[in-house]
C-alpha cells in the first residue's frame, strides 16, 4: 500500500542528496572498466546504475562523485604496508 505522498511506479535514489525520485526523472549512469561514470542513455546497460537528480548542485557533485573510492584507498595503503614488509625481509 502506498503511503500518501509516496510516489507512484519505479523510484530511484539520487547517489548525491540521496532524495527518492520518481525513476523517469533521473538520468541513469554506468561504471565504465575504468572506473569513470558515463550517461546510460539506453537507461538498460547492464551493470549497477547510478542515478543522478535534476538538481544542478547534485550535478556539480556527481562530477567528483567516484563509486567505491574509500575501497580503493584501503587496499592502496595494504599494499604500501607489504613494499615496507620487503625492506625488512632484506
Ligand atoms: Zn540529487
Amino acid at each position: 500500500m502506498p503511503e500518501p505522498g509516496e510516489i507512484c511506479g519505479p523510484v530511484r535514489m539520487c547517489v548525491i542528496c540521496r532524495r527518492r525520485f520518481a525513476k523517469a526523472e533521473l538520468s541513469r549512469h554506468v561504471l565504465t572498466p575504468e572506473g569513470t561514470l558515463i550517461i546510460d542513455e539506453t537507461q538498460k546497460s547492464p551493470g549497477r546504475g547510478f542515478y543522478l537528480c535534476p538538481d544542478p548542485a547534485c550535478g556539480r557533485r556527481f562530477e567528483k562523485y567516484r563509486p567505491g573510492t574509500r575501497q580503493r584507498g584501503r587496499r592502496a595503503r595494504a599494499a604500501a604496508g607489504r613494499s615496507k614488509g620487503a625492506i625488512w625481509q632484506k
